[in-house]
């Protein structure tokens, strides 16, 4: 609060994106440059099952007065389904956490040989090394990289297009993968002295007793908030999980989920304030 005016001075937080480290297109220094024009004042670097990209976004952050969190991206199998768990406040250099995402980077490598052949078999050759040309870091391929592949390819005629046909369960190119689970994320973050947040819980088509059941599980495991506000959320997923979050006793959170222009849906920082009567994650920061 500002003690003259009496207007509350509200920071603009953005705590989800992806750089060039996974599967952004802005390498951590243009993310956190574009982010601070934009208004940002506290932004979290998130990229997938990757911490690589932060020192990079923490030196640049520092030159330009923007408060950088230090976050992480965690691939989950929950009950045949893939969630996002994201790691806010984590200390990169935490040896659990570390060993925990270079095994995930690894199962990626498989998965994405096994993605090449799968659609070697429905016709589309060679998008292993395909793909490998849009790999941006040495250290990770996603099915990012095969989808901008396809579309470079004419195989599809954007982004949203490749999703719709190839890469998800029942299309071409789709394989199925275990990823960590759930309560290994959620301890890695917390021996890396961070904070799990479940990320844009609307993604993943649960029923309403699916989605009860996640949120119980996220939430006796430790976790600690899930993300309100995403732009995968419509206005009505918004209000719910809002009361989901004041349901289970969880943090809320807010993030772009940015990975680069033409790629994005919301722009860096581009968000409505968290509904009322949340705590936010950031409550205690
Ligand atoms: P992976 O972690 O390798 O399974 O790749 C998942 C990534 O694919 C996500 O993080 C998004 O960046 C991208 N993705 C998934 N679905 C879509 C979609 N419908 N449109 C655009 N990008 C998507
Ligand atoms: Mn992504
Ligand atoms: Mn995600
Ligand atoms: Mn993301």
């Amino acid at each position: 609060m500002n003690a003259e005016t009496g207007v509350a001075c509200m920071l603009r937080y953005d705590l989800h994106c992806h750089s060039t480290h996974s599967d952004g297109l802005l390498a951590p220094s243009e993310l956190v440059r574009r982010a601070a024009q934009r208004g940002v004042d506290v932004l979290a670097l998130t990229d997938h099952d990757e911490v690589s990209g932060l020192a990079e976004a923490r030196a640049h952050a520092r030159e330009l007065g923007l408060r950088l969190i230090d976050g992480v991206e965690i691939s989950v199998t929950w009950s045949n389904l893939t969630l996002h768990v994201l790691g806010l406040r984590v200390d990169p250099e935490c040896a659990v956490l570390r060993d925990g995402l270079a095994t995930i980077r690894v199962g990626r490598t498989g998965r994405a040989r096994r993605i090449g052949d799968a659609l070697a078999a429905a016709g589309v050759h060679e998008a292993y090394e395909g793909a490998r040309r849009y790999v941006t870091s040495e250290r990770l391929i996603s099915r990012t990289h095969f989808a901008r592949f396809l579309v470079d390819a004419g195989h599809a005629r954007e982004m949203k297009d490749v999703f719709r046909r190839f890469l998800v369960p029942g299309k071409p190119g789709h394989v199925a993968h275990d990823w960590a689970r759930l309560p290994d994320a959620i301890d890695w973050i917390h021996a890396a002295g961070g904070q799990a947040v479940l990320a844009h819980p609307g993604r993943y088509k649960l029923s309403a007793t699916g989605l009860r059941e996640l949120l119980a599980e996220f939430r006796d495991a430790g976790g600690d908030g899930i993300e309100v506000l995403s732009p995968s959320h419509s206005g009505a997923q918004v209000a719910e999980f809002a009361r989901k979050a004041r349901t289970f006793g969880l943090l809320a959170s807010a993030g772009s989920d940015y990975h680069g222009a033409g790629e994005s849906y919301v722009d860096l920082g581009d968000m409505p304030p968290l509904p009322a009567g949340l705590t936010p994650v950031w409550q205690s920061w």
